[in-house]
Formats: C-alpha cells, structure tokens, sequence
C-alpha cells in the first residue's frame, strides 16, 4: 500500500558499471539470484518496489537499477556489487555525467574527481577512443580513486593526476589541453544536500538548545564558511571556462542546498562569460521538472534535486555551452 511509504524513504539505486559487465548480463544475475525486474511496461514506479523486485529502467539516468530500501544490506554484499559489476550511488550523483553528454571518443576533464563515481560513469561514456583525465589534489582520496578505476575496469581509458586543478597549466601539454572538449566541475562543498538538513532545519537546531548570541555567532560562521567555498568554486569553474581552448560543455556540480554554492556562483559567471561565447544549456527541459531557484536569472536553465521532490540527496546541476568555434551564435 504506497500510502504507508514514508514521503522522503529513499530507494537504493545501483549503476551498471558498463567497463566490467553489460545490461543484460547484470539482469541475468539478477533474476537467477530471485530478483523480479519490474519494467517499465508494467507501469512500476518507487512506491510499488516490494523486497526482492526492481525497476530494470530509469527516465533520466541510463543503466540505473532502483531497488527498494529494504534491500540494501543484501544488495551491499551482493556479487555483483562487490565485483564492481553494479556500482551503488544516489540517482541525483549520476546527472552531471549525463547533463555533460561527451560523445564516444571525447576528451573529458574530471577536476575534482575523487573518488571517481562520475569518472567511472564519464570512462564508460567516452568508449575505448574516448580519455578522461581525472585529478584530485587530495593524497588520501587520490590513492582510492586510482585504486577503484582499476578494480572497476577504467584503468585503460582514465589518466589519474594528482594536483590542485588550478594549477594544470603546469601539468598538461598545450596539445592535451587543446583536446579536451568536456570538463566536469564537482568541486568540494558543503555536503549540506547529503545530510537533508536545509538551512531552515540548522536555523532550528542553533534555536533549540542555544542562546540567541550563539545561533547568531553560528550563522555568521556559516556564512563565512559558504562564502569560502563559493569562492573557490567559482574559481575552478572559471579556470575551465577560461583554459580550455576547446571546451565546449562544461558542467559544474555540487551536492549542496545553499544557493551561495550553486544558482549564486552559476549566475556570477553566466554573466561573466556571455561575452566570450558561453551560455547555460538548459539542462533536461521538462522531463526534470525540479529546477534551480527562480530568484536567480539562472535558475530555469538549472537543475535541483532532492529527497521530497526527486527521492534523491539534494543535489545542484548547471551546464555552460559553446559552439566549437566559440561564438555562441547557435540555439
Ligand atoms: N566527483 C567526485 C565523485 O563523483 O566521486 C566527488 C568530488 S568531491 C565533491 C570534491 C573533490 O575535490 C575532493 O575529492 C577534493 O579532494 C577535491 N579537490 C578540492 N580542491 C581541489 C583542487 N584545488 N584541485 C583538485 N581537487 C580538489
């Protein structure tokens, strides 16, 4: 009965990693281990998920399995999940690969990569003639990205760099940067999607036990915080609008609620770049009706995704275009 499902219950979403196994195969396995696939034919959605059934088919993300919450302590040990065959992932994660679009043999830039879910998903969408150069600046993170592109069958088609994305300019041959036609921007961030507080639950909280000084004191703080981040995201962003003599989609992202992160710093530059050939694509018209906010010009051309709207963590989408030859004349 969908009556008795709790409004933000979450599915368990699982990604067929294309480098190690094909569709068909996963189903296979699937159906031989008591697995229903309930497809789109028989009008399944999230709500009709029963334990041991799954949708075999999603609208926005290719290759997305949705099983229901009550299955993930068996899907987790799963062979198949545990093979790298299925990659566990939240559904709003994958968009940005889908909203960047690189075609079968592109060049792709994964600026804060680790630890690689998207790069795994841009090396599967790239083919065997396609690259995807994937740096993180971080040691710890960079080790475990390298670590699973291997194990998840990426190694071949994913060159791992382990440096600040800022500072490429010294890293990379002119010949390598005039290839890279798709850039992906999932800079570090608030994390406050994945965590379903919105600013209006943190202002409860700091009321609830707090006096009023120390809510004040913890929202100039958090200000301050956002603020910092903000800033560098809108440099990475900027760096690939500016670097790369060939890019001509690239896609910034981030796992945060906060507009300061997102239609805030997507805005800055929409503005700044206009002039220089890029504009926002509007990303997935209708068939993602949750959008960016309309405070910001922004906003439309952007996506959001959440738990109450989407059954997703909140997460934040944009996409800046160009022609290739950098006019930005064409629709
Ligand atoms: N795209 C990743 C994925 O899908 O698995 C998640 C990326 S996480 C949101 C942000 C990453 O950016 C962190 O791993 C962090 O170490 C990295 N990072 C932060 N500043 C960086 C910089 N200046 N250059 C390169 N990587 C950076």
């Amino acid at each position: 009965d969908s009556s008795q499902t709790q409004p933000h219950q979450m599915p368990r979403y699982a990604r067929i990693n294309r480098l190690l196994a094909q569709p068909a195969e996963v189903r296979a396995r699937l159906s031989a281990d008591g697995f229903v696939a309930i497809d789109d034919a028989e009008g399944g959605d999230v709500d009709s998920l029963r334990p041991g059934t799954y949708l075999a088919a999603d609208a926005h993300i290719p290759d997305l399995l949705t099983f229901p919450e009550a299955d993930s302590a068996r899907l987790a040990v799963h062979p198949l999940v545990t093979g790298g065959a299925l990659c566990l992932v939240d559904k709003a994660s994958c968009l940005p690969p889908v909203c960047l679009q690189p075609p079968p043999g592109a060049w792709v830039l994964d600026t804060c990569a680790a630890p690689g879910n998207k790069t795994l998903q841009l090396a599967a969408m790239v083919g065997p003639a396609g690259r995807v150069l994937a740096v993180d600046r971080d040691a710890q993170r960079f080790g475990e990205l390298r670590r699973r592109l291997v194990a998840m069958g990426a190694g071949d088609r994913v060159r791992c760099l382990r440096c600040d994305c800022l500072q490429l300019g010294d890293r990379l041959s002119q010949r390598c940067r005039d290839r890279i036609t798709h850039i992906l921007v999932d800079p570090s961030c608030s994390g406050s999607g994945l965590t379903a507080r919105s600013v209006e639950r943190q202002a409860l909280d700091g009321g609830a036990g707090a006096g009023a000084s120390d809510a004040e004191s913890a929202a100039a703080k958090e200000q301050q915080r956002l603020a910092s981040l903000a800033n560098f995201q809108a440099m990475v962003l900027r760096s690939a609008l500016t670097d790369y003599p060939s890019a001509r989609r690239v896609v910034y992202s981030t796992c945060s609620v906060h507009s300061e992160e997102n239609e805030a710093v997507v805005q800055e530059l929409a503005n700044s770049f206009a002039d220089k050939g890029w504009r926002l694509a509007r990303l997935m018209k209708s068939s993602w009706p949750t959008r960016g906010l309309s405070a910001f010009d922004c906003g439309p051309m952007c996506l959001r995704a959440g738990p109450g709207t989407d059954r997703t963590c909140g997460f934040f989408v944009a996409c800046f275009k160009r022609d290739p030859g950098g006019s930005g004349a064409a629709a």
